[in-house]
């Protein structure tokens, strides 16, 4: 038994009236083990005295329950606030009024192909569900560079319908962008507490209808938004996006760690830039190789497929139509359909 066993096994305690557990609201400071001796750090920000009383119980319960486990010592440092402070900044994550499923495409850093990813992928679940008569929704939340609009062929501005904004629709696809809401020209410059707002009210005001799946594109990297969003919304899954070189794993894992801090599951890692086919039909592995089936490995995750250097990849992106409709036939649509197919069965 290790402080790693201990500390995936306390993510069953849930802090006391919330369906989130102690881990990831940060609560755990120190875990050590020895001797089948485990002694465990807890800090706790409240005025509620049952509170830090009921966590010990149920540490205690669930560590003493561990194989090899013969002793529980859980110290908790308590200080006082009027809620309790993990709680008042880490909203509920919540559910998303008709909508099924909500699954987010992540990266460690930008220009990886994210986007992309998330207008294909929302493209070939759209021809895929279609035929069953559910809809796709795609959610732009890159406030950084918001590109969906672009990408997928959508202008204009959503209409508002009393407090709700309506989402605009292309290729049978509802699409919601903080692009439409942005200027163009105007630079985005964001402080921590105004994404959280903005992206708490981007979520909370879109009138999606009844959807079996959104897309999220989310902000590259592992920041303030990016931490706000997959708290703000209950994903059922994310995918991870990086690229060949085996130097990009470790970015992926840091996005990846972010996901699993906050217990959203990785459904897979998608590599992007995977190779280039020349004129003659050969291969090249211009980015390296092997960087997507490292990461999936580390993260014990699948790798769900790999999409080729294709400049008609980059040309249906700035038309407005992903390769995933336009070409579903290609190499690079075929495999956006297979990704799509392998996360639906992956939710089912
Ligand atoms: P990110 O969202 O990670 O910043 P984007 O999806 O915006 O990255 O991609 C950056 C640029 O690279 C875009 O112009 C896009 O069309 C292009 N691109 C992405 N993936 C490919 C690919 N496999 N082949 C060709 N161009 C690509």
């Amino acid at each position: 038994m290790n402080k790693e066993s201990i500390q995936e096994a306390l993510k069953a305690v849930k802090y006391p009236g919330f369906s989130r557990d102690i881990v990831s609201f940060g609560l755990i400071r120190s875990i050590e083990v020895v001797d089948g001796k485990a002694a465990i750090n807890v800090a706790v920000a409240t005025s509620d005295h049952s509170i830090p009383a009921k966590i010990r119980d149920d540490i205690e319960n669930t560590v003493s329950t561990l194989e090899g486990i013969k002793e529980v010592a859980v110290n908790i440092s308590v200080t006082a606030s009027k809620q309790p402070a993990a709680a008042s900044t880490e909203p509920k994550a919540a559910r998303i009024d008709g909508v099924k499923h909500v699954i987010a495409v992540a990266s460690g850093k930008g220009g990886v192909g994210k986007s992309t990813f998330a207008v294909n992928l929302a493209g070939a679940l759209s021809k895929i569900l279609e035929k069953d008569g559910k809809k796709v929704g795609l959610m732009d939340c890159d406030i950084y560079g918001p590109s969906i609009p672009l990408m997928f062929g959508v202008k204009g501005r959503p209409f508002v319908e009393g407090d709700s904004l309506i989402p605009l629709e292309n290729h049978g696809v509802k699409v919601m962008s903080m692009g439409f809401l942005i200027d163009d020209n105007a630079p985005v410059v964001w402080r921590g507490p105004m994404i959280m707002k903005t992206i708490q009210q981007f979520i909370q005001n879109v009138k999606w209808g009844e959807l079996e799946i959104i897309v999220i594109d989310l902000p590259p990297g592992t920041g303030d938004a990016q931490l706000s969003l997959v708290q703000n919304v209950e994903l059922s899954g994310a995918l991870l996006v990086t690229t060949p070189q085996p130097a990009a794993t470790q970015v992926a894992i840091r996005g990846a760690k972010m996901l699993e801090k906050t217990n959203v599951p990785i459904l897979g890692v998608a590599e992007n830039m995977s190779y280039f086919v020349d004129p003659q039909g050969n291969r090249t592995h211009i980015f390296g190789e092997g960087g997507g089936q490292q990461t999936a490995l580390e993260l014990s995750t699948q790798l769900l497929g790999q999409i080729p250097l294709d400049q008609e990849i980059r040309h249906g992106g700035d038309l407005g139509t992903p390769i995933s409709i336009g070409q579903p036939d290609s190499i690079a649509g075929k495999e956006f359909h297979k990704m799509a197919n392998a996360v639906l069965e992956q939710l089912q």
